[in-house]
């Protein structure tokens, strides 16, 4: 699926200009082989901040410079990292690094400001500081063009350097391309600490799942399917989860992949119990389950009947309920940093005309999340939920035209996602190294201004 769509073609030609079209920024995506960073990084601190060494590191690691001020060329990103940054004076420090370095950030280039927690801060400017950068970073995003993009980690005091390393590699990259405008908190990692060199080297830039096996429900076409793709792609071994009357393209996922097919109902009663053991006895265990799938079945609430509103709610909600409490349990295959990621919505965030039922659901998939993320942690593990805004699928593509191109427009990158982005911030929150990141809801919609 492509997200090139007449405007988008158009706002690229020689004549869009004289037209006043907006211009359509296209996204730098990830492909494998692909350098994760695409030109000099400047990285630098404002106060005790202890993240700019390792991520100057970081950079060079990658083959890049990092440097401390502007210069000629155009960067590809611009870290600086504010979590010591505690007086009035320090956020003045930090308007006069960024003001000349946003000058320079190239197409699709990388904001990433760290800071840290406003609850752990002592005294009232400190918190104020850190609080600030929630409404610098959300306005720099609305700010910048060309496909750049401005998101913002909230660091734990305790949380060792490391905890951001999958974070700041994720925001860096070209996998976050639709991720703008969010706020992710980082806190101390939950579960067995990774050594790095077992993390990183064996498994590498390019196959961070190698040895994992996940799980992805409604696998059988859509976000599910390009969810599969990029988690296989990433070197997982994935069992791709759909009713039986999607059984073929729940084949064709499946095969295009290397992964195993399971023809599920995920809202039948014994569906916990099937889908648990097949993970035990086939696969021995199982490390990212992801619950993707989901059904809409709009009614204005005045004409909603009984079957619309329990049919919604059981898929989207109910089954990704009963599933959870199952690996909760005492002797489920869930293995040590387990990774469970739920799919809401933006729907569920700033209500959808038509769609009582289905923001409902996606709205108690947050509350889901945040209520079990305690523990999951207990178990060594965490669930984080993505919530996409407007992604280019069968589904939005049927769509009335007027609403297509409203949904589409509304955000700061002027176009809708791909379901490889969403798939992207899977993989992310999926990875062994982002046990930092629990009970956390990051949204995939170009920084839509919907619920925002
Ligand atoms: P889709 O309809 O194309 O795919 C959903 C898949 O889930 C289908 O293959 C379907 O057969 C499967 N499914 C439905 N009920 C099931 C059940 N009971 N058991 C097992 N599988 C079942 O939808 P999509 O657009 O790819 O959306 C995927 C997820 O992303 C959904 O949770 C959706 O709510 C969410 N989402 C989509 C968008 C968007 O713009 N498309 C935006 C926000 C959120």
């Amino acid at each position: 699926m492509s997200s090139d769509d007449l405007l988008t073609t158009l706002s690229r030609t020689p004549i869009a200009k004289q037209f006043g079209l907006p211009t359509v920024p296209k996204l730098r995506r990830h492909s494998p082989g692909d350098p994760l960073l695409a030109g000099p990084v400047l990285v630098t601190s404002v106060g005790d901040g202890r993240f700019a060494k390792p991520i100057t590191a970081f950079v060079e690691e990658q083959g890049q410079n990092a440097v401390t001020e502007p210069g000629e060329e155009k960067l590809h990103g611009v870290v600086v990292d504010l979590s010591g940054a505690t007086t009035l004076a320090d956020l003045a420090a930090a308007q006069q690094i960024l003001s000349p370095a946003v000058k320079k950030l190239g197409p699709s280039g990388r904001l990433l400001l760290l800071g840290a927690e406003p609850s752990g801060a002592s005294g009232a400017e400190a918190a104020a500081v850190a609080q600030s950068l929630e409404g610098l970073i959300r306005s720099i995003g609305k700010e910048l063009r060309f496909g750049a993009t401005a998101n913002l980690l909230v660091v734990d005091g305790d949380a060792a350097p490391s905890a951001v390393d999958s974070s700041v590699r994720f925001f860096l990259s070209a996998r976050s391309a639709y991720v703008d405008g969010q706020v992710v908190h980082v806190g101390v990692p939950v579960g067995p600490t990774l050594d790095p060199a077992e993390v990183d080297d064996p498994r590498g830039e390019e196959r961070p799942l190698a040895g994992r096996v996940a799980v992805v429900t409604g696998a059988a076409r859509g976000i599910g399917a390009a969810i599969a793709d990029t988690l296989a792609r990433d070197g997982a071994s994935v069992v791709a989860v759909d009713v039986p009357a999607a059984g073929e393209g729940l084949a064709r996922t499946a095969n295009r992949i290397g992964g195993t097919a399971l023809q599920l109902d995920i809202t039948a009663d014994d569906a916990p119990q099937r889908l648990l053991d097949h993970l035990a006895e086939r696969h021995g265990g199982v490390d990212l389950v992801v619950h993707n799938a989901g059904i809409t079945r709009d009614k204005l609430l005045a004409n909603m009947t009984e079957d619309r509103w329990n049919s919604v709610l059981a898929v989207n909600l109910g089954a990704q309920l009963t599933i959870n409490e199952a690996l909760l349990a005492p002797g489920s295959p869930l293995r040590d940093a387990g990774r469970i990621v739920c799919v809401s919505s933006q729907s569920g965030i700033a209500g959808n005309r038509g769609q009582t039922n289905y923001a409902s659901s996606k709205a108690g998939v947050i509350g889901m999340v945040r209520a079990m993320a305690p523990r999951f942690a207990e178990r060594g593990a965490t669930i984080n939920a993505v919530a996409p805004g407007f992604i280019e699928t069968e589904m939005t593509g049927r769509m009335p035209i007027g609403t297509r191109e409203a949904g589409r427009r509304v955000n700061s990158l002027k176009q809708g996602g791909l379901p490889v982005d969403v798939a992207e911030t899977i993989g992310w929150l999926g990875r062994a190294e982002s046990g930092g990141l629990n009970g956390q809801v990051v949204r995939v919609c170009g920084q839509s201004m919907l619920g925002a």
